[in-house]
């Protein structure tokens, strides 16, 4: 069999395309024209979404002794947010185009000085994405253009994020959507939580919000988790669910969302300095080992170690699991040193003792935590990018996901090798309906075996079983692996073995 490998070429439009072709991603509400930041996963992409999550559960909680789950409210009281910072600090800074109003994060607008032999003649603005360099290009050449300097060569340019723009710079520096100078407001800070009313009555006092992230839910049931287990120090507790955040400019198709979902673990431990960085870099490698297992390239993922100037003022380090995305290299999960930061904060706003007592040591003390928090849907993304690939097989053209079985939307599919023969068919349906009792397969009997293998390929199923004249006769079926495209005769107790072996 002749493979040609294809080239790492995947842009967002293509997959963005494919993953609504195919049921994987839709864009929320779309009917009605669609609303930014948020989206719906189709027939597939909730059963890989299902399979992470029970993946991320399986490895997390239940293969470890030293982790609990919990399922905490999305709505919590309000204090718990006044308490943990996010009233008062969660925002980004935004800046508003006066002309068009547009909004940008202004950390991720980019302006430059542009000079021809040291002597300033504008400045340009771009916004961060695929084509920033392209568009810096663009944009210096209409400025010399405009200056008459169309014949000279601009000294270097230095973009720095529009946060750092001093403020008398604001009447120079051209808005990205106009062009030009002045149009853009200083950046302020904006409230990333989303709020709402609970109950009847709206006012003051009924407002809540709902939560930008899971962890907090965990913090204030800390206590509740130590009195209800026979949980010692260290241990962690787990949890999944949906966090909002009302981002300024959501982008990157799911990477940068409004609603998206986390896995979250709060490992909590003695509050001792030497203890942190030990456990810190265990967890650092276990998760950064858990992607490489679920089939996410390991060339494309890397660590990125925050400077201390960068942290909070609680924090003690920060390592983020970073991954190349088609738009560049970003965070997919982030594994902090929080300290005992929001224990103290809710300990002081509930006024109820929190602490945990040392049997051992005969000591109360807050615990120290560490926080690897991963969103589900930058994993999914990451995933989509790893698997997806085109090759050739003898001269053919396939798109192929090369999910990692665990994490493939259907793990195999059954066909008869014709429909028109009524014992092939009940013999491919007599298998297929015993396999479903263990395992997400599906059956089809439409269009050339070739055909059925592209279909299954295409969407990341590793196996498919063909029922031919031999199964009839014989009791055995072929099982043909999706990567290699090779294909093997197994009986129904060796393929079912091969299964109990090969998935979770
Ligand atoms: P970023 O700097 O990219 O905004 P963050 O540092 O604010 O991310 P955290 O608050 O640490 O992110 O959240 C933990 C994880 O939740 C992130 O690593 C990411 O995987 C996920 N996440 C955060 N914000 C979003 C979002 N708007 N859309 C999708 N996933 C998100």
């Amino acid at each position: 069999m002749d493979i040609v490998p294809a080239t790492d070429s995947l842009c967002m439009k293509d997959l963005v395309a494919f993953c609504k072709r195919k049921g994987f991603i839709f864009l929320s509400s779309e009917l009605y024209g669609g609303l930014n930041g948020f989206f719906d996963y189709g027939p597939l992409g909730v059963e890989l979404k299902r399979n992470l999550k029970n993946l991320w559960w399986k490895n997390m909680v239940q293969d470890r002794e030293d982790m609990v789950g919990l399922d905490s409210s999305i709505i919590l009281h309000p204090r718990v947010w006044k308490a943990s910072g996010h009233i008062d600090g969660f925002s980004d800074p935004m800046v508003d185009c006066k002309v068009t109003k547009a909004r940008y994060r202004a950390d991720q607008v980019f302006y430059a000085p542009v000079a021809v032999q040291g002597e300033k003649i504008g400045y340009i603005c771009v916004t961060d994405g695929e084509e920033r360099e392209a568009e810096v290009e663009k944009k210096v050449k209409a400025l010399l253009k405009a200056s008459h300097h169309s014949q000279e060569k601009p000294d270097e340019i230095h973009l720095k994020p529009l946060i750092e723009a001093q403020p008398e710079e604001f009447a120079f520096i051209p808005s990205p959507a106009t062009g030009h100078p002045g149009d853009l407001t200083p950046p302020r800070n904006f409230n990333l939580m989303f709020s709402t009313q609970v109950g009847a009555v709206a006012s003051e006092a009924s407002m809540a919000y709902l939560r930008p992230e899971t962890a907090q839910g965990i913090f204030i049931n800390f206590k509740n988790v130590t009195d209800s287990t026979r949980v010692k120090l260290p241990f962690g507790i787990a949890q999944i669910g949906k966090a909002f955040r009302n981002e300024i400019t959501p982008r990157n198709f799911t990477f940068r969302s409004r609603e998206f979902e986390q896995m979250e673990i709060e490992y909590f431990f003695p509050p001792d300095d030497h203890l942190w960085p030990k456990l810190h870099q265990e967890w650092i490698e276990a998760r950064y080992q858990w992607h490489c297992s679920i089939g996410i390239k390991k060339e494309w993922l890397s660590l990125q170690v925050h400077e201390k100037k960068d942290l909070a003022h609680y924090a003690k380090a920060c390592t983020d699991i970073v991954f190349r995305y088609p738009f560049g290299v970003q965070e997919l999960e982030g594994i902090a040193v929080r300290g005992n930061f929001d224990l103290t904060q809710h300990q002081t706003f509930s006024g109820k003792p929190l602490e945990y007592f040392d049997e051992e040591r005969k000591i109360k003390y807050l615990p120290y935590v560490i926080e690897p928090s991963v969103g589900v849907d930058r994993t999914m993304l990451a995933l989509l990018v790893s698997a997806y690939d085109e090759d050739e097989i003898n001269g053919e053209k396939r798109t192929v996901l090369r999910f990692h079985p665990n994490l493939a939307p259907i793990k195999a599919a059954v066909f008869p090798l014709v429909k028109n023969k009524p014992e092939l068919v009940e013999k491919a349906r007599g298998l297929f309906s015993r396999l479903q009792k263990r395992w997400y397969v599906r059956y089809d009997e439409t269009g050339a075996i070739g055909r059925r293998y592209r279909r299954m390929d295409e969407i990341g199923t590793p196996w498919c079983i063909t029922v031919d004249f031999d199964s009839l006769e014989k009791n055995t079926y072929t099982l043909r692996d999706r990567d290699t495209t090779q294909q093997v005769r197994l009986s129904e107790a060796e393929l079912i073995a091969f299964f109990e072996k090969a998935l979770m």
